[in-house]
This record gives structure tokens, C-alpha cells and sequence, in this order.
């Protein structure tokens, strides 16, 4: 089995096309077949290199590493459409010697005004066939002459073109709907259908699996392939992938692209886990598996073909689910730019830091979403002391009693030692419960709400004792406390 994506490098990559590249890889991993990369690079005007790279980098950051194609090379290649022309070439002067292609001359304009004079009669637009009876020798002659032509498909008249869709079924198109379809361009650049059919016969391809958007393509491609007398691939037209208002998911719903999600702090592993759920079950009621073993339970006959919903707030559940299973290390450096862009990171992180990050981390990571959240539970530990306190009910007296009990330079170091102190403070105040608990929380983390005080705590005060750490400077409970109190008790 070999199967491919094939992006053309024209933007960033959207998640339905990172699903289309996601059920190819789960396909050829589960069953061992060759998984190929290649760039459909033909329309010069809009593809450029930083996005082929940035589609690279996004697959690469989706793991779903490719066996064959471009940066990884293979027997078939070139993997570039733009470094084939000399194939679509040889490919198109074979169609024109058996006149299954022919050259057509027809001007923009009159291609136009026939478009026009159709619609203006409630027909579907299609090539009017003016170029099809010229005699081979005379489009030979005003060809060789200089005059401009593209290269078109004879397409047979009355006749059905039919093919069975993996995930469809049974899909039958009459070719009297087709026109004659461009396969060459008049500046010798190949037409999408054209080289798409070539790169796939050559690159022997058994599997076409693409977003339904391609499907009254296939007819003219199977058109294609039967003017060569190759066999063609299956194929599996999958659902697009749909916004929650039904619509296909685009930038009026928010993020679309990989790059979007893994920006908003999405796992790779979540969003590969998310995407395989959109129109595909793993069964046995599981959802929450790794990519090697959606692979092997992936079979593309058990894709729906209805549409499916993009669903973020699923997203975010699976991946809570991942970030939970995330080894320490590797979340403080998922998290580490987040954290940087919000001035929590200054600089390079020693060891000690990085230790301490691996710690606090996992623990805030139990009650996120996203990985800029953990930014935001961190800021209790980054936030200046004595933020403006306002007057409440026992701060004053917590304050004081918080100062004394730290003046000697105790460390709330653990959870031990922050409860000991806690029960010193109610001894003092005579407070408890929330009447204690609250101040404590505003006057040592400058914030009503935030994480566990026996966690944010002893995060506090270990970040505050690290120095040249790369971390922003932190001030230690006991720096808050006296500072508070000095505010509140002038
Ligand atoms: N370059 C085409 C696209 O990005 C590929 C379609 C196909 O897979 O045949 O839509």
C-alpha cells in the first residue's frame, strides 16, 4: 500500500487538511505501507517556500513523519511537482501524438463570453469544444507558429464515468457534464488533474485519500489515467471538516490552521488523538489513544462520509487528558515560551529553575487546558507584592500575625510547613476557615482566587530563594506579608 499528501504550499495548513494527512499516515502505519510527502507546488503565483516549510514543520511537529517525499527522498522522486515538468512534458506529447490531447486556442475573452452566454441560458458552464475538430497538422502548424494554446482532454461523449469511493460508495459522473479539462497550461505549467494523475500513476499510488472538495476532479483524473492506460488508484473522499454552524471550518470561526493550535498551547499528541475522532471511532467506547494504536485500529471503511464538526471545547478535553501525561520536563519546555512572553522567564533558565518549573508545573497542569493557562496559574507566584489591597474584613489582623510568624525567616518550603504556620495564624487571630484562609491568599498571592495556597505557597517561596535563575524575581510570603501589613497597618 502507498499512500500520499499532497499539499500545495499556498498557506498555512489547515486542521481539515491535517486530517486528510492524518488518515493517510494512520493508514499506511497500520498496514505497513509507504506513507509519501509531496508538494503541488504548480500554481507559481501563490505557493512559496516559507509556507512549504512551515506545512513541513507542522507535520514533523504532528509526527507523522513521511517514508518518501520531499527532505526524505526515495526512488520516485523528484517530490516537488515544479521539478517534474519534464515528466508532465513527455506525459503530454504522448496525448497529443495519439490525439487524446489537442491543442486549443481559444482567448480568455471568448472562453469568457461562451461561460457567460451559457449561465445567460441556464446551462452549465463547460469548454464549448471550438478547438477539438481542428485538423491535427493546421494546431501543429499555428502552434509551432508562436500562437498560444493550452493542451486539452478528448473527453468521450456519452459516457459514464464510475468509481467506487471508499468511504462513499458508488459514485457515477456523465461525461457529458465534463468539458474538455485543461491538462497544460499556455506558459507549459501542467493542470492540477493533469499532474496530480501522472505524479500518482508514476509515484505508484494505490490509495487516493482526500477532503471531498476533490471529488468532481476524480472523474476527469480517472479520464486521465484511462488516456494513459493506467490502472487507477482507490480512491477515498473524505468529509470536510465542518465549523459548528455546518459550515466548512474557516477563519470566521476562529483558528483554523495547525500552526493556531499549537500557538493556543494544544499538544501535538491532542490534536492528532482530536482530529482521528472527527468522522472515525477507534470503538470499544475508547477515545483516548495513542497515535501508534489508532493506527492499528484504523480502517478506512469505517470512516463516515457524513460531515464532521470541529469541536474545541472537545480539544481542550483531550488535551487536559494529555497535559496530565506529560513528563515534567518536557512540560516546562512546552511551557517555557508561554511563560516568556508573559515576562515570567527573563532569561536563560538555570537547573535550579528548570528543577523548580518541573515541579510546579505538573501540579498546575491537573487544572488546565492549555499550556498559556499554566501562565496564568503562575502568576500568583510572579505577581509584586502589595498589589492594591483593599480593605477587608481580618486582612489587617492576618497580615500582622502572617509578618511575625515569618519575621524569623521561616520558608514555606512544603505543604508541613505552610499548614503549621496556617494553624499558628488562627491561634493568633483567632480566625478560621474561609475568615483565614482568604486574607492569607490575598495578602501572600495578590489574588482572590488561584491555585491550592499548600501548592502556590511553597512555590513561592522555593522561586524566591533561586537567584540569576532566568525566572522574574519573586518575593518570598515574607516580603509579602511585611509589605501588606505596612499597608494596612500604618
Ligand atoms: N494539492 C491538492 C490540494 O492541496 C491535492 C489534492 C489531492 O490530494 O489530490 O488540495
Amino acid at each position: 500500500m502507498r499512500v500520499r499528501f499532497a499539499p500545495s504550499p499556498t498557506g498555512h495548513l489547515h486542521v481539515g487538511n491535517a486530517r486528510t494527512a492524518l488518515f493517510n499516515w494512520l493508514l499506511a502505519r497500520g498496514q505497513q505501507g509507504t506513507f509519501i510527502l509531496r508538494i503541488e507546488d504548480t500554481d507559481l503565483e501563490r505557493s512559496t517556500k516559507a509556507s512549504e516549510q512551515a506545512i513541513l514543520d507542522d507535520l514533523r511537529w504532528m509526527g507523522l513523519q513521511w517514508d518518501e517525499g520531499v527532505e526524505a527522498g526515495g526512488s520516485f522522486g523528484p517530490y516537488r511537482q515544479t521539478e517534474r515538468l519534464r515528466n508532465y512534458a513527455d506525459h503530454a506529447a504522448r496525448l497529443l501524438a495519439d490525439g487524446t490531447g489537442y491543442y486549443c486556442f481559444c482567448s480568455a475573452e471568448t472562453l469568457d463570453a461562451q461561460r457567460k452566454a451559457q449561465l445567460a441560458a441556464a446551462l452549465p458552464p463547460k469548454y464549448a469544444g471550438t478547438c477539438r475538430n481542428i485538423p491535427a497538422a493546421e494546431a501543429f502548424a499555428r502552434k509551432a507558429g508562436g500562437e498560444p494554446a493550452v493542451i486539452r482532454l478528448r473527453v468521450p461523449e456519452r459516457r459514464e464515468v464510475a468509481f467506487t469511493d471508499v468511504v462513499r460508495g458508488l459514485v457515477t459522473f456523465h461525461t457529458d457534464v465534463i468539458g474538455d479539462p485543461v491538462l497544460v497550461r499556455s506558459d507549459g505549467i501542467p493542470a492540477y488533474n493533469f499532474a496530480v494523475v501522472i505524479d500518482d500513476a508514476e509515484m505508484e499510488v494505490t490509495h487516493v485519500i482526500r477532503g471531498e472538495d476533490h471529488i468532481s476532479n476524480t472523474p476527469r483524473q480517472i479520464l486521465v489515467y484511462e488516456a494513459f492506460g493506467y490502472t487507477p488508484p482507490a480512491f477515498a473522499h473524505l468529509s470536510l471538516v465542518m465549523g459548528p454552524d455546518h459550515a466548512p471550518l474557516s477563519k470566521r470561526h476562529g483558528a483554523t490552521s495547525v500552526r493556531e493550535f499549537r500557538e493556543k498551547g494544544y499538544l501535538p499528541e491532542s490534536l492528532v488523538n482530536y482530529l482521528a475522532l472527527i468522522g472515525w471511532s477507534p470503538g470499544q467506547n475508547e477515545e483516548l489513544l495513542p497515535a501508534e494504536e489508532l493506527a492499528r485500529r484504523f480502517r478506512l471503511e469505517n470512516v463516515a462520509h457524513s460531515a464532521g464538526v470541529f469541536d474545541e471545547d472537545k480539544l481542550a478535553w483531550v488535551n487536559r487528558h494529555y497535559l496530565k501525561l506529560c513528563a515534567p520536563d518536557r512540560l516546562a519546555e512546552l511551557a517555557e515560551p508561554h511563560l516568556r512572553a508573559r515576562g515570567q522567564v527573563v532569561g536563560p533558565l538555570s537547573a535550579a529553575a528548570r528543577d523548580w518549573l518541573e515541579q510546579v508545573l505538573p501540579a498546575m497542569a491537573t487544572s488546565v487546558d492549555r499550556l498559556p493557562q499554566l501562565a496564568d496559574r503562575l502568576e500568583a507566584v510572579f505577581r509584586p507584592a502589595g498589589g492594591p489591597l483593599e480593605s477587608e474584613p481580618g486582612l489587617a489582623e492576618v497580615a500582622s500575625a502572617l509578618a511575625a510568624e515569618l519575621a524569623g525567616g521561616l520558608r514555606l518550603i512544603d505543604k508541613d510547613t505552610f499548614r503549621a504556620m496556617a494553624g499558628r495564624v488562627k491561634d493568633r487571630t483567632g480566625l478560621k476557615g474561609k475568615a483565614l484562609f482568604h486574607p492569607i491568599r490575598v495578602i501572600l498571592t495578590g489574588a482572590a482566587e488561584g491555585p491550592e495556597l499548600d501548592l502556590i505557597l511553597p512555590a513561592i517561596d522555593r522561586a524566591a530563594e533561586l537567584s540569576d535563575s532566568g525566572l522574574a524575581p519573586v518575593a518570598s510570603c515574607q516580603q509579602r506579608a511585611q509589605f501588606a501589613t505596612g499597608l494596612l497597618n500604618p
